[in-house]
């Protein structure tokens, strides 16, 4: 972006604060000239703008930088007080929050048993009474709070605001819950689907800190994906990008909750284990003791499998993206040894040699946070964009 160019005054001042904001937010603490360097604004441009966004509270001093000659010149940074924000994840069973800062750091989180079944009113209602009880316990004020973003099985409508159709809860059908939680916190909110979300956490704060290009696969009942270009979640025409579980891996497969077959869901998720296991094993063990028993012999032909269909995926997705990282979150991949390994072996083999030498294969780091960290981290990137100075 180069504001230097056009368009109204007011407008290009707070385009330029806002991208000042983004350079310290990523590459604090800089000295002003550091950031006119980053911004390719002018030297004066920065220095009355940083002073206006320290006078305003949104920027701090953060001591002396390294002589190079003369005086000592300031640092500067973002003031991580300023505001807070909340992200929230919407899952089948749980809700997961977090509270961060204006650094985006993490406050406070918490994970609550909340069925989903009980519908969109009580899920908003219950989302505003945990982060009202997050702020207490951090010693917050609700004024602080600045924006709200959240995360939720898809299919979304983003612009709208609407959780259009989630598979895995019936009861949701073209809820427009970014404005029933805007009524519940009287602040702005965002809606993002949750494999994006999750994408864009383990990109800033997980596995991917420092990686422009990365695909995450999230494997659980079933099979997602989020696919970060340049630092930014790539969403596709519909914001339907990523949806790694419905890729093609046997034409005349098992059928697929999408109504085809073989897709990868159907052959490598946590449900097409439990299918394959049901029969020798019927409900005698929970899937996190079912996945560590690999000297049984059923259970580890199931795993090695299942975990080369996911390695086809990931073959597939590195030669068509070309990324620097591919991170796999979910209990099986995260949890399970032989599942990850026998998929980071299949792909490292069948992707293109000359991509496979410079690929990271990862396990996720933010475990069942990834998503509502992703969601606050939304809610940061939306305000700053569309701060009024
Ligand atoms: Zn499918």
């Amino acid at each position: 972006m180069n504001a230097q160019i056009g368009g109204n005054p007011v407008m290009l001042k707070q385009m330029n604060k806002s991208q000042i904001l983004q350079v310290l937010f990523k590459k604090s603490p800089l000295t002003k000239a550091d950031v006119a360097t980053q911004t390719q604004l002018t030297f004066v441009t920065v220095s009355n703008l940083i002073t206006e966004l320290q006078n305003d509270g949104f920027v701090r001093e953060m001591g002396l930088a390294v002589s190079t000659g003369g005086r000592k010149p300031l640092l500067y940074g973002i003031n991580p007080d300023a505001f807070v924000f909340a992200g929230i994840e919407v899952q089948v069973e749980r809700l997961v929050c977090v509270l961060t800062d204006f650094e985006n750091r993490v406050l406070n989180s918490r994970i609550v048993a909340v069925d989903s079944l009980e519908g969109p009113v009580f899920v908003a209602r219950k989302s505003r009474e945990i982060v009202v009880e997050m702020l207490e316990e951090s010693n917050l004020s609700m004024d602080l709070l600045a924006r709200v973003s959240v995360s939720t099985p898809g299919p979304i409508d983003r612009e709208q605001g609407v959780i259009v159709s989630p598979p895995n809860m019936p009861n949701w059908r073209n809820v427009p819950f970014r404005d029933m939680i805007q009524a519940e916190f009287s602040v702005p909110c965002d809606l993002e689907k949750d494999a994006n979300a999750a994408a864009l956490g383990e990109s800033r704060y997980g596995a991917g800190r420092g990686v422009e290009n990365l695909i995450y696969i999230i494997v659980d009942v079933g099979i997602g994906g989020g696919i970060v270009l340049g630092g930014e979640v790539y969403r596709g025409q519909l914001n339907g990008a990523g949806e790694v579980g419905h890729t093609l891996i046997d034409l005349n497969g098992p059928l697929c909750n999408c109504g085809s077959h073989g897709c990868l869901e159907s052959m490598a998720s946590k449900s097409a284990i439990e299918r394959e296991l049901s029969g020798p094993f019927g409900n005698e063990l929970v899937f996190e003791e079912l996945i560590q028993r690999t000297d049984d012999k059923r259970v580890r032909e199931s795993l090695l499998r299942s975990g080369t269909y996911l390695g086809a995926a990931l073959a597939n997705l590195g030669n068509i993206f070309n990324p620097e990282m591919i991170i796999l979150g979910g209990e099986l991949a995260t949890g399970c040894t032989l599942y990850f390994e026998r998929a980071e072996a299949i792909a490292r083999r069948r992707m293109l040699p000359h991509f496979v030498h410079r690929v990271q294969i990862k396990p996720a780091e933010l475990g069942k946070l990834s998503g509502a960290i992703g969601a606050a981290t939304i809610a940061w990137q939306t305000m700053v964009q569309s701060l009024t100075f």
